[in-house]
């Protein structure tokens, strides 16, 4: 098939997805597999075609195929952006990251999997956890210094290092072990009902970092601990990113807290790593419930403010940023301060821009150490900047097509038409936000 023939076909194709004509997408897909990626104007697939009419089947179809999901066209938008604008609900579920059971395991941002159940009423059930501890099929994830032991893939994917309890065994029998229950894996179709769920759990040591890697040279992996948190915790796999989360927080939480704050005594972890008590039975924090005992989030509001216009948007970068980054403006709660209140307060502090209405977007644990991170829309009232220079270097509204190409750059370089500006990787909730008010936005 060559020339006008070959095009009469892709028409044809992207027509019927746009139709909702299964049988059509069907026969012309059998005849020519490689119509599955084709496009149209605007770089439209015929997945993001069916999306945008909400043909459910058509969408099924094509997804069973082996379509790419993650296609964007000339705006940036996935098939799954263009079912959520045009209010496809059950469409944008079939294209979204809920798994086969729907159990709603997938995740809208890194960090945000939660591939493990955990389980918390098992957590004060210490006969149970200490024979999953033990058991064959439990998964031990080893730190040191927060940092978790990596292998790296062929593909160039960073994944946890699985250890076995004997790998670990003295670890874990110390006294002051910092070992924390993460919780069991998820039941999958391919398991049968009876089987028994393998515990995960993390395991925090001060031993020699070498040392440390000796254990786990049976696996015949290149194993080592990440050196830096920013590279190379960004650069696991999202099951992976969502186990480490909850895994780095409870350690970074324990190593913080090996002290009463409210009588200086030391303490001791319990209920699987998810408390610490005072060894001081006569403290005030071993009478009720105290949340001194437990582990802390640090709630961080970040916004990614629109123009009145609705056509720019604010963007700010640090002095430590890379050269011509740009990211959203961002900032913890303070106590007794509602998210909207916090929102307002900080984009006001860092840039002098007063806003209106702040809207929830989505969430990111981020456990370097604890914060979560709460992504939030903002419309402005006000469009003059003035820069507080402490905590910022210098704001700026950027208009929607600098922030297209900055996103079809990867996020990570200047965009194809070389608009010079760069936004943080697509790990952060920074780029998520930037992505969602390009896909909820015009050119549809
Ligand atoms: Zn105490």
């Amino acid at each position: 098939m060559s020339g006008t023939g070959e095009e009469e076909v892709v028409e044809k194709f992207l027509d019927a997805a746009s139709h909702g004509d299964e049988g059509q997408v069907t026969s012309l897909l059998s005849a020519v597999p490689s119509l599955l990626e084709r496009t149209g104007p605007r770089g439209w697939t015929a997945l993001m075609l069916a999306a945008r009419n909400g043909h459910q089947n058509v969408v099924q179809t094509l997804l069973q195929h082996g379509c790419d999901r993650s296609l964007v066209n000339t705006v940036g938008q996935s098939a799954s952006d263009v079912a959520k604008f045009w209010g496809h609900e059950h469409v944008a579920i079939l294209l979204g990251d809920l798994d086969e059971e729907g159990d709603g395991v997938g995740c809208e941002n890194y960090f945000g999997c939660e591939p493990l159940d955990r389980l918390s009423a098992k957590r004060t059930d210490s006969v149970w956890l200490e024979d999953r501890k033990e058991h064959p099929s439990s998964v031990f994830l080893l730190f040191s210094n927060l940092s978790p032991m990596l292998y790296q893939n062929q593909e160039g994917v960073q994944h946890l290092c699985r250890m076995g309890y004997e790998a670990v065994q003295d670890l874990v029998e110390k006294p002051d072990a910092a070992l924390v229950f993460l919780g069991v894996e998820r039941r999958s179709r391919t398991r049968s009902a009876s089987e028994e769920l393998p515990a995960w759990f993390a395991i925090s040591s001060d031993e020699d970092g070498a040392a440390l890697l000796g254990r786990c040279l049976h696996t015949k992996r290149k194993c080592s601990f990440a050196s830096s948190a920013h590279r190379d915790l960004l650069n696991l796999s999202d099951e992976d990113a969502g186990i480490l989360a909850p895994a780095r927080a409870l350690l970074a939480w324990h190593r913080r807290y090996a002290f009463c704050s409210t009588c200086g005594s030391a303490t001791v972890s319990g209920e699987g790593g998810h408390k610490r008590s005072c060894r001081n039975q006569q403290c005030p924090s071993n009478k009720g419930v105290h949340n001194t005992c437990y582990p802390r989030t640090d709630p961080v509001v970040i916004m990614l403010v629109v123009h009145p216009d609705g056509n720019q948007c604010l963007l700010g970068r640090k002095s430590v940023f890379p050269a011509r980054m740009f990211s959203c403006l961002a900032g913890f709660v303070e106590p007794g301060e509602t998210l909207e209140a916090a929102a307002r307060r900080e984009v006001c502090e860092e840039s002098g821009v007063r806003v209106g209405a702040v809207r929830y977007v989505s969430c990111q644990p981020w456990p370097m150490p604890s914060q979560l991170m709460i992504g939030c829309l903002c419309v402005a009232v006000t469009t003059d900047i003035s820069v507080d220079r402490n905590e910022i270097e210098e704001a700026r509204w950027f208009p929607r097509q600098q922030v297209m190409e900055a996103l079809l750059g990867g996020g990570s370089r200047p965009g194809p038409a070389h608009s010079g500006l760069i936004i943080p990787p697509k790990q952060t909730i920074a780029h998520q936000l930037l992505r969602h008010w390009i896909s909820t936005g015009a050119n549809l």
